[in-house]
């Protein structure tokens, strides 16, 4: 869509005052974009005054001192991990410690407690990350198989295979599917969810094989299919924020 003007404007609202970046577009509706990092676009059609615009988010001062609100409460970027000990790791819903061990042996474990990276030289960072990460992956393929397998049981009588896993690192969303290949990607940070959390996004997976959209059928399916997907997604979404 073709830009035809912007311009950054000001208004007073009763929320306090709101920036925004009008632009005029050769569209037919005003149209109000809240990006991320709390920026504010107005869009609106050719004949439509700057004025109007004003009014638009005047009418909506609300709305958008909320929006931007939520999108900066989400945008605290997540500490870098220092991989030392007593740094936390959350596991299933479990929130762990990490034990640091000078070691010949290069190897990660757990006793539930503690995760322990045995590590040559404890000081070398990159070898520690790769540790945990490798250790990670590996609980991810552990976990998900298991649960899928479990999952899968529902799925036969309606004639689906068993389809292909694979462990992605996602920001937008928990799991997707390709029904026609057989395959079902999951985020590799479900494992930091409780149980039954990534047992919803595999269900939603599962369903997305007989119902490839979001239709209504989808949604019986999977109502029938785990009857308290609401209340996991909820606890997934309370949990982990993306
Ligand atoms: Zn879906």
């Amino acid at each position: 869509m073709k830009v035809l003007l912007t311009e950054t404007r000001k208004v007073k609202t009763e929320c306090g005052d709101i920036e925004y970046i009008f632009e005029r577009k050769n569209i037919k509706n005003i149209n109000l974009r809240i990006r991320h990092n709390g920026s504010i676009f107005v869009s609106v059609p050719e004949n439509v005054a700057e004025s109007i615009a004003d009014s638009f988010v005047i009418s909506k001062c609300r709305y958008i001192r909320n929006a931007v609100d939520t999108f900066e409460s989400n945008e605290i970027p997540k500490a870098e991990m220092k991989y030392v000990s007593g740094e936390n790791v959350t596991l299933l819903g479990k929130n762990m410690r990490i034990s640091i061990i000078k070691d010949a042996e290069e190897y990660v474990n757990t006793d539930g407690i503690y995760v322990y990276i045995h590590v040559r030289r404890p000081d070398y960072y990159n070898r520690k990350k790769n540790l945990l990460n490798n250790w990670l992956n590996e609980q991810c393929n552990i976990i998900f198989s298991e649960i899928m397998h479990e999952v899968h049981q529902k799925f036969i009588p309606y004639g689906v295979d068993y389809p292909q896993l694979k462990l992605r690192n996602m920001t937008s969303r928990w799991g997707s599917c390709l029904p026609n290949k057989g395959i079902i990607t999951l985020n590799k940070r479900l494992i930091e969810a409780p149980k039954n959390c990534i047992e919803y996004v595999v269900y939603h997976e599962f369903c997305h094989f007989i119902h490839p959209n979001h239709s209504k059928q989808f949604y019986s399916l999977l109502q029938v299919m785990l009857p308290d997907w609401r209340e996991s997604k909820q606890l997934l979404e309370n949990h982990i924020v993306l």
